[in-house]
């Protein structure tokens, strides 16, 4: 049962935390913190060397997939009995491929307060850096563990019409590269962030073909924690074509049909039609 009081109802506010590096949090991140009654931690003893590195001396409260459904409900009782709370994971934005859903559903239905305070998450940085085009992205989290779910999963998001970006463990990255390399092409355009903000940091972007050689050739590059994402289509035709092409097709398209605009193009450049057409038919959804 959620208690009420006359006390004015508290907060809950949803705090980012760094992905590797601790420096990584804002200046309001660390004072939500610093001043709210009680920080619910994915993990309470992994928050530790967040809380030494930036003297948060909060109480804290463990809150994690294995209780969450049985324990928001008293949090919720504790925020509308005035108590101020912050709820963070172990990395990055809570809630992304991280706890955090039933309280904030039930916090929602309790018409408390939820302000959020934004910062990292590993799918954000790596599109940050990845020159993939991001309108539109898809973000899938975790992928099934199982090949064949996974070889299920990367089938559907065929034909890619927008970029994917997904989680991948260790255990998994070479067999999932393969599996993608299989089914979308070795010429897939790819971006991969491993170890984001840490020491190890590693930033590839290239074909899928490299990088499963990269990850082939040595197994160090197996290792950390991982975040990739693929190009669609529709910014792979575009990059099939130089500037110049894609700015014809672009003039032409303005005073002409698209097919006619295409075939102008393909004639002049002595390249492929459909492919100018594709690009054409794109830039009306860019
Ligand atoms: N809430 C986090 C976020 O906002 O990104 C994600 C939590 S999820 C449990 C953890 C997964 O995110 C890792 O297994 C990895 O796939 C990805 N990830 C987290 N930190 C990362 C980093 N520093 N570099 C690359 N991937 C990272």
């Amino acid at each position: 049962m959620i208690d009420s009081s006359d006390k004015p109802a508290g907060i809950l506010y949803v705090v980012a935390t760094p992905i590797g590096n601790l420096d990584d949090i804002t200046i309001r991140a660390i004072e939500v913190l610093r001043s709210c009654d009680l920080v619910a931690c994915e993990d309470t003893r992994h928050s530790q060397r967040l809380f030494q590195a930036h003297s948060i001396n909060s109480k804290t409260k463990a809150l994690h997939q294995h209780n969450e459904n049985h324990d928001s409900e008293k949090i919720v009782s504790q925020i509308k009995n005035g108590l101020n709370v912050a709820l963070i994971s172990d990395a990055g934005t809570p809630l992304i491929s991280d706890p955090g859903f039933p309280l904030l559903k039930l916090a929602h239905q309790h018409d408390i307060q939820v302000i959020p305070i934004p910062g990292p998450s590993a799918l954000i940085t790596l599109l940050s850096v990845a020159a993939l085009n991001t309108s539109p992205f898809v973000f899938h989290g975790f992928l099934p563990p199982k090949s064949k779910q996974r070889l299920h999963a990367y089938q559907s998001w065929s034909p890619l019409d927008s970029t994917h970006v997904f989680y991948e463990s260790s255990h998994r990255i070479l067999d999932s590269i393969k599996q993608l390399t299989e089914v979308f092409g070795g010429e897939t355009e790819i971006a991969m962030g491993r170890e984001l903000t840490k020491r190890f940091e590693q930033v590839f972007r290239g074909s899928a073909a490299d990088l499963l050689t990269l990850l082939t050739n040595n197994p160090k590059n197996q290792k950390g924690e991982f975040v990739i994402a693929i190009q669609g289509m529709k910014n792979t035709v575009h990059s099939q074509l130089t500037n110049e092409q894609t700015a014809l097709a672009n003039t032409l398209n303005q005073h002409l049909p698209p097919k006619l605009a295409a075939k102008i193009v393909a004639e002049h450049y002595n390249i492929n039609k459909k492919q100018v057409y594709e690009f054409i038919l794109t830039q009306a959804t860019t």
